[in-house]
């Protein structure tokens, strides 16, 4: 196996967005949906294997506001592959 810096290695696969629960929707308001801002309306993010969940907001994706979480975008995810 070959390492180059700046580029991760390891399997990434496809796992929920835990922002818009896989719809790919976010709920702006009452009766407004835009597209997700976390995964970009797809649903889905891509994560690094072994998958684990981000213990800063317990996979949710959300922290104490309405913001996405900090320390995984939201996406509910700490090994998320940043774009
Ligand atoms: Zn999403
Ligand atoms: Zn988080």
């Amino acid at each position: 196996m070959e390492l180059k810096a700046g580029q991760q290695t390891g399997n990434s696969s496809p796992a929920k967005c835990a922002w818009c629960s896989g719809s790919g929707k976010w709920n702006v308001a009452p009766g407004h949906s835009a597209s997700c801002i976390v995964c970009g309306g797809k649903g889905s993010v891509s994560i690094y294997q072994p998958a684990l969940s981000c213990e800063q907001c317990q996979g949710t994706g959300r922290n104490k506001t309405i913001r996405p979480c900090l320390v995984c975008a939201g996406t509910g995810w700490e090994s998320y592959l940043k774009k």
